[in-house]
């Protein structure tokens, strides 16, 4: 797959991200991933942001999140179905386009169900690399579905981390971890509680799924110089902290319009001070002011990580030679001719002559050739 046609766009199934992981390994693409991230997160006035739009439902929400810089625009469709698993179907499930600014030509379409676990781990290694103590050895991973495994091997591999203490209300979620990331040199403890599970802990990772205002974290269970990535509160009535837990922590946010309406911070007044991670990246801003000091990345999920994700995603199909191209947009002699694929036309077949749209002329050439 090496052309690169003018209206043709690269397709990235499941399937294909899936092969361009494993052939990248984990870790190299966890890193590359996080590189992108935090190369876009340092041109943050390049890009024309909004909140996402999100369309609710009694049972979860589905999102558009489009994002642009003047050359590329992106979007992605995402949805959060917390009772999803109880009929089979992923709590989120995305695919998204890149697209070209000037032309309005999509280069890109994939799948980003699982670009979206590695995007979002991606995401939270860049903010504790930013915020977390840097001697940070162990993690609490409080949620241990879908994206669980990824948030374990994004603060492995990007963080250094090397014991990891779990804990979901479902034990059965917790042996697949374990039996998922059974060949890492990760130190994995199962624990039953959520207490039990964050004593002592240098970093805590919610990541829980729930519809509802939960108080997984709770002001006891948190020790001086933890760093909390907050990754499950992410929609209206959907939270993970106690109140108490944001006012005793330096709160950081990707693109506080959203967080306001969708984070954590959703339970606090308008005035509640938080800072946006990426004048903390670009040092306009300080992170971490003390050893002791308890800091949260207030995570929601913004539409430039899957920018990032969707180019690097992109890019990675391109060095390796995966996906395929598809014709979303038509293709026309004359492109003020649009009728022409449906303008009947003179085809010859085996039986004779007759008159047939431009697509169906297409299918009696491929009968005569067959023929012949
Ligand atoms: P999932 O349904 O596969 O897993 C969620 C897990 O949480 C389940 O195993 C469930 O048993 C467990 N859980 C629910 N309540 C719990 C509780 N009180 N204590 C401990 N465990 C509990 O979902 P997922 O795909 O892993 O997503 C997890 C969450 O992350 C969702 O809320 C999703 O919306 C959110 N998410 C956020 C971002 C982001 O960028 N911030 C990106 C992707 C997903």
């Amino acid at each position: 797959m090496n052309r690169t046609p003018l209206a043709h766009t690269r397709f990235l199934s499941a399937q294909d991200v899936a092969a361009i992981v494993t052939r990248m390994g984990a870790a190299t693409t966890l890193k590359r991933m996080a590189d992108y991230i935090h190369e876009d997160f340092l041109r943050w006035q390049d890009f024309d942001k909004c909140a996402r739009v999100a369309s609710h439902s009694a049972g979860g929400v589905i999102e558009l999140m489009p994002i642009s810089d003047a050359a590329t625009y992106a979007f992605k469709y995402v949805n959060g179905h917390p009772k999803n698993t109880l009929v089979g179907l992923p709590t989120v499930m995305a695919f998204g386009v890149l697209a070209d600014v000037a032309t309005g030509v999509p280069q890109c379409l994939s799948e980003l169900t699982l670009t979206t676990a590695l995007r979002t781990a991606a995401m939270s290694a860049v903010a504790a690399r930013a915020l977390a103590r840097p001697d940070s050895k162990t993690l609490a991973l409080i949620g241990n579905g879908a994206q669980s495994e990824f948030q374990a091997l994004a603060f492995h591999y990007l963080l250094g981390i090397e014991e990891i203490r779990l804990f979901d209300t479902d034990p059965a979620a917790t042996e697949k971890l374990v039996r998922n990331l059974a060949h890492t040199a990760l130190r994995l403890i199962c624990c039953t509680s959520v207490a039990q599970a964050v004593r002592g802990a240098d970093i805590v990772t919610t990541v829980t799924a729930d519809k509802t205002n939960a108080t997984i974290l709770t002001p006891d269970m948190i020790e001086p110089g933890m760093h909390i990535n907050g990754v499950g509160g992410d929609c209206p009535g959907k939270t993970e902290l106690h109140p108490d837990v944001l006012r005793g922590a330096g709160v950081f946010v990707e693109y506080e319009p959203q967080t306001r309406i969708e984070g954590d911070l959703q339970q606090m007044p308008q005035d509640f001070a938080v800072t946006e991670l990426w004048r903390v990246l670009n040092k306009t801003a300080t992170g971490r002011t003390h050893e002791s000091q308890v800091t949260l990345f207030d995570s929601v999920g913004f539409a430039l990580e899957d920018y990032s994700a969707l180019r690097f995603m992109r890019d990675a199909a391109h060095e390796l030679g995966m996906g395929e191209w598809v014709s979303l947009i038509p293709e026309l002699a004359n492109p003020k001719d649009l009728f022409s694929l449906i303008r009947p036309v003179a085809a010859p077949t085996l039986s004779g002559t007759r008159y047939a749209t431009a697509a169906t002329s297409h299918a009696d050439k491929r009968e005569l050739a067959l023929a012949a």
